[in-house]
């Protein structure tokens, strides 16, 4: 009804945040919590305790919201990094075994994985869910095996409010195999022993059911509030910035470069590790270059990023090319894992060195959109940018120049805000 808020959370790698709304977008409360340090170290990585962790943040932030939005929260939704991979008892909700994170390789499962997977598929990558599914599967006890059910970071949270085993959504379900296209999981896969541990999947920000009555009883959540499937961490701050329409993109200029497209078409290439998502009944073509911020921050403080940039005029072309890279390497839009970082010659003037740091970077940028198209995605028509790199205005004016397309700031860049859209539409649903 009208007066209801819809609260987003989103679990990222090292904190997590959650976002309130009204049914216009407002956002009336927004909190943010690091994990509590486990056992005395920060690392979450090989750590028996990180679910605990999660779930204390989440229990936290959920006593954080004021109370007298809490009475009004109709529905939830919250995301999680994609592949962090659990293994729980399809009865008890028991883990049987730590989470494995999204970072974490579980490459001893890639001959096994290649074995029954297509060429050039998703899983196929050592830190794939499948590839962490696999790795247990061959490690565990005949008696374990019985009972074990795959769940992803942010379904295993859903969990602790809803209250039901089994459930995920196609944009973290991508990683382990299943087929959004076909919205099922591909027979190659299903077949396999293990493939009673499969969660059944369901559109992301869909109502799975109401908040228990223990979890509304102890944060003084209406009993009538629902919790929606989940998306990834990367999804939701895609949604963040509300790009809609076909053509329509996001570039997150952090650390590194990654680039997301609303298209038509679906686009896959594993040779670029160009894979499409599939959200609100269309495809969102996504690749991440190693280009990015963290070259910026190897020369320049973020100060004197500002500063410097300042100077530049961004109507002028700079004719130095670089490739900037913080190592070896590069997969998208090159895809050459012996690609050397060229930031050579450097000249005197730091203006102009970061000029032409800055122009190259907006060049692999609109590198990277042309490849999309090349490759089949819907044609580039407007640009949004997120990320450290979205507050520079002067590189943002070169890029549009570079890009040739209009190119603005999301107005909202938080992850857990794009979950609380998704707990908004969610919610729309059941109406
Ligand atoms: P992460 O991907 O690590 O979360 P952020 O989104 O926080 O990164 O962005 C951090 C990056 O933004 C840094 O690498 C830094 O070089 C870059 N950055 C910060 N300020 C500016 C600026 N004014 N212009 C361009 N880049 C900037």
């Amino acid at each position: 009804h009208s007066s209801s808020l819809f609260a987003g959370f989103d679990f990222g790698t090292s904190g997590a945040r959650v976002v309130v709304i009204d049914k216009e977008g407002e956002i009336l409360a927004e909190r943010k919590r690091q994990y509590p340090r486990l056992n005395g170290l920060v690392r979450q990585a090989e750590n028996p305790a990180a679910a605990s962790a999660w779930r204390a943040t989440l229990f936290a932030l959920l006593e954080e919201i004021p109370v007298e939005f809490r009475a009004r929260v109709g529905s939830i939704c919250l995301d999680g990094t994609s592949a962090t991979t659990m293994i729980v008892d399809r009865n008890t909700g028991e883990l049987l075994s730590r989470p494995v994170l999204y970072n974490e390789s579980c490459s001893q499962s890639l001959p096994f994985v290649h074995q029954i997977a297509p060429a050039n598929h998703t899983v196929l990558t050592g830190t794939s869910t499948l590839c962490k599914m696999v790795a247990w599967w061959q490690r565990a006890e005949k008696e374990q095996r019985k009972n074990a059910i795959l769940m992803h970071q942010a379904d295993w949270l859903l969990y602790l409010l809803h209250g039901r085993l089994g459930i995920s959504d196609y944009n973290n379900a991508l990683k382990v195999g299943f087929d959004p296209e076909t919205e099922e999981y591909p027979d190659w896969l299903r077949k396999q022993e293990f493939g009673d541990m499969l969660p059944n999947v369901i559109e992301p920000g869909a109502v799975v059911g109401k908040v228990t009555s223990a979890i509304a009883t102890t944060f003084g959540l209406p009993p009538s509030c629902v919790v929606c499937t989940g998306t990834t961490d990367s999804i939701a701050a895609f949604l963040a910035a509300r790009a809609t329409e076909p053509g329509e993109a996001v570039t997150s200029l952090g650390s590194t470069l990654a680039v997301k497209l609303i298209s038509t078409e679906r686009v896959d290439d594993a040779r670029y590790g160009v894979y499409s998502h599939r959200i609100q009944g269309q495809w969102l073509v996504g690749g991440a270059s190693n280009t990015g911020g963290i070259v910026l921050r190897q020369y320049f403080s973020d100060k004197e990023l500002d500063v410097l940039s300042h100077a530049i005029n961004p109507n002028k072309p700079s004719v130095l090319d670089y490739y900037p890279l913080p190592s070896t390497g590069e997969r998208f839009p090159v895809a050459d894992p012996n690609l050397e970082p060229r930031l050579e010659p450097r000249p005197p003037n730091d203006v102009e060195f970061l000029h032409g740091l800055l122009e190259s970077i907006a060049r692999i940028e609109a590198r990277a959109y042309k490849l999309l198209g090349d490759l089949g995605s819907t044609k580039l028509r407007a640009v949004f940018t997120s990320g450290g790199g979205s507050k520079n205005h002067v590189w943002e004016r070169i890029r549009q120049r570079v890009l040739g397309v209009p190119v603005s700031a999301s107005q909202h860049r938080e992850a857990a805000y794009g979950a609380a859209l998704l707990a908004l539409q969610g919610s729309g649903s059941i109406q």
